[in-house]
Formats: structure tokens, sequence, C-alpha cells
């Protein structure tokens, strides 16, 4: 079985951030759209009861994210819970603390990395993030070497839009697919993001003309490219695209618990945290339903704008 909402989209992915703690202070930083204190977080055992049931329901793929889900000490064991009831569990992650968890995660049934990825120039590094970016380096080599597919993540502004060329080089070096994605005004005050915002324009002009084959990613619509080295590059430009609003399957979790339709989205969140601490199945299931129920594009054109 899998949960339909009334727009049509099938509900098969999750998206679930395990803490709102974070270690690096990105400039740009839309925290997943969760805005609310939301401490109360959920333990490893609770979160392979949440995928216990959500693979009933018809979901099977996870990306776990946060605040930064490497500071969880207990992130081995978050994937080792949910991964028995996934086909494919990811994690975004900053990379600063893989170098030693890479290859547990990877023991623990993880599937693959993604892997934020701002800039190549310490500098610029350390202005947008506030880390050392000496240890995502060698976060970044930890995961290649467990031999699990690694895509890096590169977040464009006009602080780090001229590095474009040197990042896909590092991804072509390491064999790593890349997310190259335009900044979403989410999180953010109007005027600072209009001070970092820049399209994707330059870099997708470049892609076209280098790219070897063009194809169409099914989850969210989404251009990828292929380069003669073979690596992937996908762009995402997330911010007023009801294409790729009509192609979401997912779901997002708060760290304790809380059901949230999209990511622009606060008015519909439905807590399961306690139903999921009680071990009540049935509560649960019933704010999944609910939770599909209410999902609906965010931005809509016309042929998408009528639901059931
Ligand atoms: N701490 C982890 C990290 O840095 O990858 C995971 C959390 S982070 C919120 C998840 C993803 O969202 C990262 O790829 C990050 O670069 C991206 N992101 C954060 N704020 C964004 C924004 N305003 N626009 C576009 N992407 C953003």
């Amino acid at each position: 079985m899998v949960l339909i909402d009334r727009f049509g989209r099938p509900l098969t992915h999750l998206r679930i951030s395990v803490t709102q703690k974070c270690n690096h202070k990105c400039i740009f930083c839309h925290m997943e759209g969760i805005y609310c204190d939301d401490l109360n977080e959920l333990s490893a055992d609770d979160w392979g009861f949440l995928a216990n049931i959500a693979y009933e329901l018809g979901i099977r793929y996870y990306k776990i994210t946060g605040g930064e889900p490497l500071v969880r000490q207990d992130i081995v064991d978050i994937v080792r819970n949910i991964s028995q009831y996934a086909d494919e569990v990811s994690i975004t992650t900053n990379g600063s603390l893989l170098d030693k968890y890479a290859q547990e995660l990877a023991d623990a049934g993880l599937s693959r990395f993604n892997i934020s990825l701002h800039s190549l120039n310490r500098d610029v590094f350390m202005e947008i993030t506030g880390g050392d970016l000496r240890r995502v380096l060698n976060g970044i080599k930890a995961a290649v070497d467990t031999g699990l597919p690694v895509k890096l993540d590169y977040v464009v502004m006009r602080i780090n839009v001229n590095e474009y060329r040197e990042i896909i080089s590092f991804a072509e070096s390491i064999g790593a697919d890349l997310n190259i994605i335009e900044l979403i005004p989410l999180g953010l005050a109007i005027n600072d993001f209009n001070k970092l915002h820049t399209t994707l324009d330059t870099i997708k002009h470049y892609l076209e003309k280098y790219a070897v084959k063009k194809y169409t990613r099914r989850f969210q619509s989404r251009p990828v490219y292929v380069l003669p080295s073979g690596i992937n590059i996908t762009l995402v430009s997330g911010f007023c695209n009801p294409e790729l609003c009509m192609n979401c399957t997912r779901l997002r979790v708060t760290p304790s618990g809380k059901l949230k339709t999209c990511i622009y989205r606060n008015d519909y969140l439905i807590d399961v945290g306690n139903a999921i601490r009680n071990r009540n199945r049935e509560s649960v299931k019933r704010g999944f339903e609910k939770a599909n129920i209410m999902r609906e594009p965010f931005f809509k054109s016309e042929s998408n704008v009528k639901g059931k």
C-alpha cells in the first residue's frame, strides 16, 4: 500500500530532522523550515518504531538531516534502526564529524552520503559556515573510503558562485555526484537573502555546453547533467517551482516527532511524538494519514491547482 494525497502524489519519502543542534553556523541556513523549539528529541528506538509504521504505509526512502545529524551521539543506532524498514537511508551532513562516523554508518546500513561543500577556499568556507574546511575534507575522504555513493551539496551564493568549476572538478576527482542548489529565501530576512542570492544561470549555461547527456530525475522533476567524467550534476531550484512541488513525494518529521507537510509550511504540524513514545501504533498511523490528506503543493501552477 502507498498513501496518495489529494493531488495524486504518492507518499514514499520521509525527511527526518533528528536534532536542531548544529556545530556550524551557516549564514544562509533555512533550518529545514523548523522554527519552534523542538528540543524533546526522539530516541533511536523511537525512530525505529516510527520507521516500522511508515514502512507499513508504503514509505521506503529516508533522508536524515538536522541541524547536524552527526552531533547526535546515537546517530549510528538511529541509522541502524531505520534501515531495517527502508529501501534507502541517506544522511545530509556538514561532514565535519564524518571522519569518526563514516564507516560505522555504512556498517549500520546507510545507503549513501550527502555532504555539504559550499567552498574550497578555507576563508570563504569559514565565512559561510563558521567551520573548518580541513575537517570537512577529511570527512568527505572517510565517506568515499567506505565505498558508498557520495553526493556533494553546494548552495550557490554571490560569495561562492565563482567557485563552481573548482567544485565540479573536485567532485570529479573523488567520483562524487553534485547537487548545485539555488538559495531559497527561507529563514532569512529579505535583505539578507537579496545580498546573498544569485541565480544558477551561468552554471546552467556551462552545464548545457559541457554535459554529454541531460535527463530529468523523477524525484521532484530535477534536471540532471552527466559530464564526460561520468558524474551527475543536479540543479536544484526549489523556490517558486510548481513542477518540483507537483512531483514531491515526501513528508517531514521534526526532532520531537511532529509531521510537517512541507518545508514552507508550519500551519499543519501533526504531533505524533507522544504516540511514538507510548508505542501507540494506531495513533501514529492516523497521524500519517491525516498529514497525507493535508499535503498540497506549496507553489501551484494552473495544472496542479485543483486537489480532489
Ligand atoms: N547540517 C547538515 C548540512 O549542513 O548539510 C544538514 C542540515 S542542512 C539544513 C540541509 C541542507 O539544506 C544542506 O544541503 C544545506 O546546504 C541546505 N540549505 C540550508 N539552507 C538553505 C537555503 N537557504 N537554501 C537552499 N539550501 C539550503
